[in-house]
């Protein structure tokens, strides 16, 4: 994610963009998510309301393991009504008795588990599912759920908002740390990715984007059906929908469909001509991080006033029109693009280690700069290490708090982090380090102590001075030297 309005060099986060609280939370000890034994006991019990994660607990949901979503729904922007129906394809990871799936709002009308109905109850944001009959750990099932109602935007208090918002000419949904459960039920983290299907079927004349390879449109009676396929497991808050009047290119690339998309209430210019960089800056980044991890390419314009962000969503990411305003910008491409490789190919355990995104996708900025004529990526790291205000210091980016999930420490001191594992270990060992940790963790997760160890290995040195100082102290380090 990147917020507009998020300094470059100097000055403040504009607290405002998305809402942030200015202030740090210390965060709980995780909550262990009871997973009974499968071999202590053959007993059927409830799945965990959530997944123990530090910031957010209630996140997720424990005892299974999604593989597959099949999400189709139908949207009718004059009504703002939404009919679903979600097909979860999963495995059991503990012998349940009852699982929950994380939906916000909208009506259950019916859920089924394996073809048979089951009970289904609502608490606050989570869907309690009973089946008829316990399911074994280790085994598969398939749940059907047939939802509708008017969806809304998720409010998290830190944060802002995220989620299914009704647009002028249609709707959009996205955002971090979630944003599906507004319109599909899912189990809301990132530890559980499954590959995706969607099927958005909108008023005849409108397009549907979302992720993925697109894979057919058929129309009738006034309704059309987009298809879209994301093969690559995805992380729940990379999914989503963009619905609404867009001008669209299609093209291939490397064999891979192209397929962006800017909306006509933007006069085309600078959003159309940034984006049409996409491949242009995924094929540099791919001579850095390695081979692109994902079967298509893509990139979607909204401007609405409640996003004012851009974000990563897997394979297309979504820009807010604010970006483009004042003219081109190829910087916030290659950030979105960066985190095809760290966040939606190699993906959060936990948040807690969001600068593993947000650290890499600034450093890809700056990066992206330097090959593109711009400050040197030594330079864009001076003017950071000399101008970073006194609360970025005291701001850990490797435990920075869920308030400051989105912070300036984050990104800036991530970034200054990695250019510091890279000015230590010199420039062969640290892009073996980085390519070797997109490759070996390609479709999977990975936290900051994985991270660390990889760096180590690769290395042969010991890092965890470096580490240490960079991303859990509360103090400038020193700057970092070749050893
Ligand atoms: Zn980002």
């Amino acid at each position: 994610m990147r917020l507009w309005g998020l300094r470059l060099r100097t000055g403040l986060l504009l607290a405002g963009a998305l809402g942030l609280a200015a202030c740090s939370s210390t965060p709980e000890p995780a909550a262990r998510e009871a997973t009974p034994s499968p071999t202590a006991s053959r007993q059927f019990t409830p799945g965990a309301a959530g997944l123990g994660d530090e910031y957010f607990p209630r996140y997720g949901n424990g005892g299974y393991d999604v593989t597959r979503y099949v999400v189709k729904v139908r949207y009718d922007p004059a009504t703002d009504r939404l009919t679903g129906t979600t097909t979860v394809q999963a495995t059991a990871t503990a012998s349940l008795s009852a699982f929950n799936l994380d939906l916000a709002g909208l009506t259950v009308r019916g859920v089924t588990v394996d073809g048979v109905p089951a009970r289904h109850a609502r608490d606050g944001d989570e869907l309690v599912v009973t089946p008829t009959a316990g399911l074994t750990s280790g085994n598969g099932f398939t749940a059907e759920i047939r939802y509708e109602g008017s969806p809304k935007p998720l409010t998290n208090e830190a944060l802002g908002e995220g989620g299914f918002r009704h647009t002028s000419d249609g709707a959009v949904a996205l955002g971090q740390p979630e944003s599906a459960s507004t319109w599909f039920p899912v189990n809301d983290h990132p530890a559980d990715k499954a590959t995706y299907d969607f099927e958005i079927t909108v008023p005849e004349g409108l397009t549907a984007v979302s992720n993925g390879v697109p894979v057919g449109k058929t129309t009738r009676a006034g309704w059309t059906t987009w298809k879209w396929a994301e093969r690559s497991p995805m992380a729940s808050y990379l999914s989503m929908v963009a619905i609404g009047n867009f001008r669209v290119t299609r093209a291939e690339h490397k064999g891979r469909p192209v397929f962006s998309a800017v909306t006509t209430g933007l006069p085309e210019g600078a959003a159309d001509a940034s984006i049409a960089r996409t491949v242009e800056v995924a094929d540099y980044l791919e001579g850095v991080f390695g081979p692109y991890p994902f079967g298509s390419y893509g990139g979607v314009v909204v401007d609405d006033p409640g996003i004012r962000f851009a974000l990563e969503t897997q394979s297309r990411p979504v820009y807010s029109a604010n970006f483009f305003r004042r003219g081109a910008n190829s910087g916030v491409v290659a950030h979105e693009l960066a985190h095809q490789w760290f966040g939606d190919s190699v993906s959060l355990a936990r948040w807690s280690d969001i600068w593993l995104n947000e650290g890499f996708a600034t450093y890809a900025e700056w990066l992206w700069l330097e090959h593109d004529g711009g400050r040197t990526v030594q330079q864009s790291f001076d003017g950071e290490y000399v101008g970073a205000s006194a609360s970025l210091w005291r701001t850990p980016p490797g435990r920075p708090g869920a308030a400051n999930l989105f912070g300036d420490s984050v990104y800036q001191r991530g970034a200054m982090t990695v250019h510091a594992l890279r000015t230590t270990v010199g420039d062969e060992a640290f892009f073996r380090i980085v390519r070797g940790w997109a490759a070996d963790r390609r479709d999977g997760n990975g936290t900051t102590a994985d991270f660390v160890a990889h760096a180590e290995q690769v290395s042969g040195r010991q890092l965890d001075g470096l580490f240490d100082a960079w991303l859990y102290g509360t103090e400038q380090p020193e700057r970092p030297t070749a050893r």
